[in-house]
């Protein structure tokens, strides 16, 4: 029987891993190789690396970290969490592992404007395209910077990037724009432009990235597409565990979701979709599952 089964190995599943291990616990770690730090190509938030680092050398790190203290990444997708007494069997493509908890890590899924994918990749390496304001928003300070996006959550992001640039436009994705009077109230106040979809294509010329939209191509140094995620929750909430209505599950100050014994930490709960916070609510729960275990039979040398 493992005493954890994280699923997902991106920061807040690795760090778990490493907490986990050198509680001297017996831990498997999931991954299906889709994390979003993987897509950083270099993140300058992230405290300790003043240079910067790229999100696949982060995560290279922190997996020589955990494997140092015997952790090992599975590459498995984990297919169900089931419910067995007091502990789970997480059904993977591998066959069926029981665990007496198990920590939830499996993150969020950006949704992407339509361009082909490579174009998307090359975009994001360069920075034309970001999907963190939070994060690198410092980057386009005083840049010339498109939101696609529509909606309270369009202004929203494109009201966080007022406070780096003033050269701002909102672009409806899909179609023509839908805020009502007090979102293009604020908008106006900001001086950011609303331009109405839908993008019909996506192109890089130089150092720019190009928006053809009905009222002509746009050219920008940067787009945050503002269209919202797909939590990957999924596997909790088919064995019951409470989600909000958009998904993220619901934890509390010990990252335990509604069925005992079932964490969650990461960017799969609601709350800042940072690395930082990851790790820390991954720490949070970490130690949560040892007390619990230990609750349950005395964890002893
Ligand atoms: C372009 C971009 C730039 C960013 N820049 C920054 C930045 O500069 N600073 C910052 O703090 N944050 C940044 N972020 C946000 C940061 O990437 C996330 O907050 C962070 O990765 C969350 O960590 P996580 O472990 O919760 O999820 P993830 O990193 O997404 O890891 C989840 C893991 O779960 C695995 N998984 C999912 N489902 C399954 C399954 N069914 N079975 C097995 N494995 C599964 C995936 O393979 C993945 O490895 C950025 C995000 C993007 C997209």
């Amino acid at each position: 029987m493992n005493d954890c089964i994280i699923i997902g190995a991106g920061p807040a599943g690795l760090t778990a891993a490493i907490y986990l291990a050198r509680f001297h616990l017996s831990i498997r770690l999931l991954d299906n190789g889709s994390s979003r730090a993987a897509t950083i190509p270099r993140t300058r938030n992230h405290a300790g690396f003043p240079d910067g680092i790229p999100g696949r050398d982060l995560l290279g790190l922190m997996q020589a970290q955990a494997e140092q203290y015997g952790a090992v990444v599975e590459m498995v997708e984990a297919t169900a969490i089931a419910r067995d007494g007091e502990n789970f069997v997480v059904s993977t493509t591998n066959g069926r592992l029981p665990a007496c908890t198990v920590l939830l890590a499996t993150g969020v899924v950006n949704n992407r404007p339509a361009m082909p994918d490579d174009l998307h990749d090359e975009a994001l390496a360069r920075g034309l395209i970001r999907y963190c304001p939070i994060c690198d928003g410092y980057e386009v300070t005083d840049k010339r910077v498109g939101v696609i996006g529509d909606g309270a959550h369009g202004m929203r992001e494109a009201l966080f990037l007022r406070g780096y640039t003033r050269d701002l436009t909102l672009i409806a994705p899909s179609a023509a724009l839908t805020l009502d009077p007090s979102c293009c109230a604020a908008l106006d106040d900001g001086g950011i432009l609303r331009v109405d979809g839908p993008c019909r294509g996506f192109a890089i010329e130089g150092d720019r990235i190009v928006v053809d939209t009905p009222a002509g191509a746009l050219h920008f140094d940067s787009i945050y597409p503002a269209m919202g995620s797909v939590i990957r929750s999924k596997l909790a909430v088919a064995a019951g565990a409470r989600a909000t209505d958009e998904g993220c599950l619901e934890v509390d100050e010990h990252q335990r979701t509604s069925i005992p014994g079932l964490f969650a930490a990461g960017d799969v709960v609601r709350g800042l979709d940072q690395i930082s916070h990851a790790m820390g609510e991954a720490g949070v729960a970490a130690t949560a599952i040892r007390n619990l275990l230990a609750d349950r039979h005395p964890i002893r040398r």
